[in-house]
């Protein structure tokens, strides 16, 4: 804490830091050395859901800030957040905006970022492992591999296919014939399989959704572009959740039984 005040905001030596954490994606063992000390160090740990309820659960109450989603459904506004990242370091404080799996990736760390930057606030980017390669790994499914995909893409399945001017090419997408993984995909499944078999995507390409990947309760299930969307409901698979989409969600057959995975069958 400095015993400067802080009045212009031009001096940031004066000030404190803020630190976008990435938690991984849920495993408190898969926190990075440095996230753990910056998590002990942090006057104030702003944080939503994501990081599941192990690594949610050691935050202590005085320094815990829950941006994440309300009862009534709510979530706190980004601009909310991103003035209070600024009001914190300014007050001096080493402030941790923790996010689950990357900050950078659907994390809206860019945006925080720009706006502390903007503002003439240091802060640092701690790196972590995305779910988005996790979640498929600890399943079982390389998200590539020398025989089965040579590219991979990430993509929000937040979008509305439908929409004309949605930001996601599936048609592209299908053409690419390397895995996609899809975040935030669950609920617009079927819009997004069906816009994928529409560009050419061979029904029978295996799918699999990974629920809750590396939290107690993790659950696998299995399909294709065909029949995962009945896979979906009759496992009752909810957020979070990932989609793999390619011949590598395959390979986790094979490799199954040999998992050391307190994995649930749905
Ligand atoms: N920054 C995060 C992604 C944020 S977007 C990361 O790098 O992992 C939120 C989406 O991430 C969720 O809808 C879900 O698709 C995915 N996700 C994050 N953690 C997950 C987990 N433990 N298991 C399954 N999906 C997860």
């Amino acid at each position: 804490m400095s015993e400067e005040p802080a009045d212009t905001g031009a001096d940031a030596a004066a000030e404190g830091t803020v630190y976008l954490v990435g938690s991984g994606p849920g495993d408190p063992e898969l926190l990075t050395v440095k996230a753990r000390r910056l998590l002990g160090e942090a006057d104030t740990i702003l944080h939503d859901k994501l990081p599941g309820p192990d690594i949610l659960e050691e935050i202590p109450d005085g320094k815990r800030e829950d941006v994440g989603k309300r009862a009534h459904g709510e979530g706190t506004s980004q601009a909310y957040i991103n003035e209070r990242l600024v009001e914190l370091a300014r007050a001096g404080e080493t402030v941790v905006r923790l996010k689950g799996g990357d900050p950078t990736v659907f994390g809206r760390g860019g945006e925080e970022m720009a706006y502390l930057a903007e503002r003439g606030v240091h802060f640092e980017v701690v790196p972590a492992v995305t779910s988005a390669v996790a979640g498929p790994a600890v399943a079982g499914i390389p998200v590539t591999h020398r025989d089965h995909a040579s590219a991979v893409t990430f993509v929000t399945g937040h979008e509305n296919p439908d929409k004309e001017d949605s930001a996601v090419d599936w048609e592209a997408l299908a053409a690419t014939g390397g895995t996609i993984v899809v975040l935030m995909g669950v609920t617009r499944l079927p819009e997004y399989t069906a816009a994928l078999a529409e560009a050419g995507m061979a029904p029978s390409t295996p799918v699999a959704l990974v629920e809750r990947a590396t939290w107690d309760g993790q659950r696998v299930a299995t399909g294709t572009l065909e029949t995962i969307v009945e896979t979906r409901d009759t496992a009752g698979i909810e957020p979070p959740a990932l989609t793999v989409i390619g011949d590598v969600a395959a390979t986790r057959e094979r490799v199954v039984d040999f998992l050391a995975t307190t994995e649930a069958d749905p």
